[in-house]
Order: C-alpha cells, then structure tokens, then sequence
C-alpha cells in the first residue's frame, strides 16, 4: 500500500524526523511498511528496531516532541524530570543497559519504591515529632511482618478482591494494637498511592505483584529524555500528527490525522489506554472481545510530582527522604531530597491518588503551599517559601489522560499481554495490528522498561523472529 497523502515533515531535533514525507525521490509515494502511533520510549524502541531490520517506518506522534511520559524541563537552565525519574532497580534493566551505552549519567536514588527503610529517610511519628531509630526499626518490622501475609494471600486470591480488602484480612492476622494496624494499615494505602497513584481499596487485588525492586534504583541528573532522542535519532518522526482514526483490514492500515491520512502494510499503537478508552483515537473496527475485556481492566491513575526549590536545605544532610506518619499526612507525607541530582536544595514530592484527585484544579502556588504548611508543622516556621515550584498535569493531558495505568478489581497481570497479542481481521490473514506501551507489558508495568520491552514484543512479532533489545543501542 501507499500513503494517500502526502504531508509537510515536522521535524524534531536530534536528526528526528530526517528524509521527505513519505515521498520517494521520483515523487512517487513511498511505501511505508510500518507506521507506529506514538514516539514514547515503547514506540520509539519498536520503529528503531524495524528500521534497523530494513523496514520503512513512520512515526506519527501527537506532540511537539518525542519522549511521550519521558519528559525533561530544562526551563532556566534546571533540569526537571516531569514524567518518569527512576529506573526501579538497574539489575538485568534493559534500560540501564541503554542508558549506560547512551553515556547517560545515573545517580544512585533508592527511594522510589516505597520502601520504609532501604535508605535513610527522616521520620515523624503523627504528633509530628521525630522517631527514633528503634521506633523506626520497629514500624519497618510490622510492615515486614504484615507483608509477608500479604504476599500468600494476594497469591491465593483471585481476582475480584481489591488489594484494600487483602490488607485488611493480613492485618486481621496479627494480634496487635489498634495503633500498630493503623499504621500498617496506613504504610500500604500510601504505597498503593505513590506506586500506582489510587487509593488501595480501588486497585485490584495483583495490582501490586511487580512492585519489586531488582538492585538499587538509579535517577538521571542530566534528564531522562536522552535516552528518547537517542532512540528517536535517525528514525522518521511526524510530529504534531494526532491521530484520530486506524481502520485495519487484511490489506493493510489506514491511520488518520485531523487533515491528512497514511496506509502502511501494518501499525504499532502505543498510545496510553487512556487515550483508547477516551475515543480519541477510535479503532475501525474496534478491539476484538478479549481485548476489549482487557482493555477495560485498567485505568490512567490520578499522579502528580510537586518539586520544591529552596534557597536554603532545612532538612537534615544524609537523608534520603523526608516522611510523616499519621492523618496530618494524609495527602503530603514524603518528600524526596533531589540534593543527590543537583547543588540547588529541592524535594520531590507527590500528589497521588485523592490528593491529585482533590487538587487538580488549584493553582502551582496554592499546592505547593499545602504541602510546605505541613514541611513547617515538623520543621518549624523557620521553613521559607520554595523559589520555584513545578506541578505536572498529567490527568489534563489529552495524550496520556494520567501517569500510567492501574490494574482494577478482576484483573491478573497477564490482561496487560493479552493487549499486545497481534491481531489479524482474517483468522489466517496478515496479522497488522499491534498494541504496545506500559500497559502491555505484564511482567513490571507501568514503567519506562515495560514500554520498551513491549516495543521490543511488538518488533519481533512483526517480523515474526526474535531480535536481540541490544540492537537498540548497538
Ligand atoms: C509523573 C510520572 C512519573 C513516572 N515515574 C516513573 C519512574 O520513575 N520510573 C518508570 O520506570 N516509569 C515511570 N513512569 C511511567 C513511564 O513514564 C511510562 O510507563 C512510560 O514512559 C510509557 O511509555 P509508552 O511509550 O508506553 O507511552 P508514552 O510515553 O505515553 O508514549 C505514547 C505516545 O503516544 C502519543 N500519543 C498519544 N495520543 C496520540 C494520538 N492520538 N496520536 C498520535 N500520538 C499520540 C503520546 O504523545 C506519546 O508520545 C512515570 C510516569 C509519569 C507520568
């Protein structure tokens, strides 16, 4: 097949969007054997892995960059990770492997998991006032003890019970005071919310499973965004091409922006669920039954970074982390100290779940005020207003519609799959569409190296061979 229209290229930098819009040098419309939606890391990995295997491909993304929840604010010179920050344990990461070829720095920052101890963090207790290591000690204990229940009975639950509901029976377990279960209790709620960005009683029962840490975590204090346009060099990205429309048939794919369209062999779609579930983007004809059923198991979580900057550090040095226990708590609880990325005193903290919920409409200024009101209940009013303040609007962006993708009630980890299986109109016909991203990939979802091993399964099963994910940064 061959594009139907032809198109001005809207280039990127970093050799992004190179080579004429899908015309060869006789005019003659290009044949375009894979058009992938989206240039987030999964897409990106998928097209640069075709390409490199001979194939012609064309991006097409919505934004004026590529990178999608990959996202680095370089405004006046600081450097801000707007969407993704870690790589949550670098042991067998294929995203540490590219980095490190990429020549990307990393900085140790094991905190980004919800641990209650692995590093240093400051506590206080609910008053407000410090706890001491043994109290400390103890709390990480409990949730230890607490855990370990969990972890059987979340393997011998189905589906249907929320995570919430698993909690409560592994706290029914322990002969405990009220105040020991409450804080267990309250430990898991606000790891569902900072992992996942919903409350734990809303996310499904395995909603957790992956929540993991292989070795330590690492940060980017150069901007995680190098490792998008490293991906993005060389490759023919459209940007500014919001796609509204994919019909699929055995003959091939029609995709549609608002003023011009692209046939191609096949399509890899990796925009966020959200964006399919709004209608955004529709599906002609829309996903078969199974898929559909998985489809609707997840849903775009409420989750937002707050970063703080300060003139001056009134926490304590050494620590990794700031963290509060108890109800005044309930929205601003840990703050991350980002002193071991840059010179300049800032934390990171998060609105997750009902608290992005409830402050979506406020203003940058009246967030950060909530949450350095309660930086001044345990630090005293000696703490001075931030310098600058960044607030993402994830859950306002019409191109992911959230932070990433949570499983609900009903569903198992391998619904993510069932998403990316390929899918053929004809039972014994060409299999031409092909969904990839985060949510995809069931095995660690909802991170940066599950959208780029999707786009690795997504690579493969077009060419219908095993490709080795090295050749990314081969
Ligand atoms: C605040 C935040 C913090 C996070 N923290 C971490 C972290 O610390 N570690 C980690 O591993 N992961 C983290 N993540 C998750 C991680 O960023 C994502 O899982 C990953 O980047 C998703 O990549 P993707 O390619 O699947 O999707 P995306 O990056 O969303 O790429 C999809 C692309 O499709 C484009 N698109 C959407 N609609 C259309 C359309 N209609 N037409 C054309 N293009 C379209 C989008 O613009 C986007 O570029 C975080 C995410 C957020 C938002």
């Amino acid at each position: 097949m061959t594009a139907e229209q032809e198109l001005p290229s809207v280039s990127a930098g970093g050799g992004v969007g190179a080579g004429a819009a899908g015309t060869d040098p006789a005019g003659k419309p290009d044949r375009i054997d894979t058009l992938v939606v989206g240039a987030g890391i999964a897409g990106l990995t998928a097209a640069r892995l075709l390409q490199r295997e001979g194939h012609r491909v064309v991006v097409l993304e919505a934004r004026s960059r590529v990178g999608g929840r990959v996202w680095t604010d370089r405004t006046g010179g600081r450097i801000t990770d707007r969407g993704a920050s870690w790589i949550h344990g670098i042991h067998d990461s294929p995203v540490e492997q590219a980095a490190r070829a990429f020549g990307m720095r990393m900085v140790e920052f094991t905190v980004g998991g919800y641990q209650p101890d692995s590093r240093p963090l400051t506590y206080f207790e609910a008053a407000g006032a410090r706890m001491s290591p043994d109290a400390v000690r103890r709390y990480a204990d409990d949730i230890r003890t607490v855990n370990t229940v969990l972890e059987r009975l979340i393997s011998d639950a189905g589906s249907e019970a929320t995570f919430g509901d698993l909690v409560e029976r592994a706290l029914a377990e322990q002969d405990w005071s009220s105040a020991r279960v409450e804080s267990v209790r309250e430990y898991n709620d606000r790891r569902a919310q900072e992992q996942y960005g919903v409350a734990m009683m809303h996310l499904g029962a395995h909603g957790l499973d992956d929540d993991v840490i292989d070795g330590p975590e690492v940060v980017f204090p150069d901007g995680y965004d190098e490792l998008a346009s490293r991906l993005a060099d060389g490759l023919d990205v459209r940007l500014g091409h919001a796609v509204t429309r994919v019909a699929w048939a055995s003959e091939g794919v029609v995709i549609s922006t608002a003023d011009a369209s692209f046939a191609a062999a096949r399509t890899i779609v990796t925009v966020p669920v959200g964006v399919l579930q709004a209608g955004d983007l529709v599906l002609e004809p829309p996903l078969p039954p199974r898929q559909a059923r998985a489809l609707a198991l997840f849903r775009m979580n409420a989750f937002e970074k707050v970063v703080l900057r300060f003139r001056q550090r009134f926490w304590e040095d050494g620590v990794y982390g700031i963290r509060q226990l108890g109800p005044e708590g309930e929205w601003w609880h840990s703050w991350y100290d980002l002193g071991r990325l840059h010179d300049e005193p800032a934390l990171l903290t998060f609105a997750a779940g009902p608290a992005a919920i409830a402050t979506r409409d406020w203003s940058d200024d009246d967030i950060a005020a909530s949450s350095v009101a309660q930086l001044r209940r345990l630090y005293g009013d000696a703490v001075p207003d931030p310098t600058s303040v960044v607030v993402t609007r994830w859950q306002d962006d019409p191109f992911s519609r959230g932070s990433y993708a949570y499983m609900l009630p009903g569903s198992v980890g391998a619904d993510h799959d069932v998403l990316a299986e390929p899918l053929r109109p004809a039972p014994c016909g060409p299999a031409v569409l092909h969904l990839a991203g985060e949510a995809t990939w069931g095995d660690d979802p909802a991170t940066v190296p599950a959208a780029l091993l999707s786009g690795h399964r997504a690579a493969q099963n077009v060419l219908e061979r095993p490709v080795a994910v090295s050749d990314l940064w081969a």
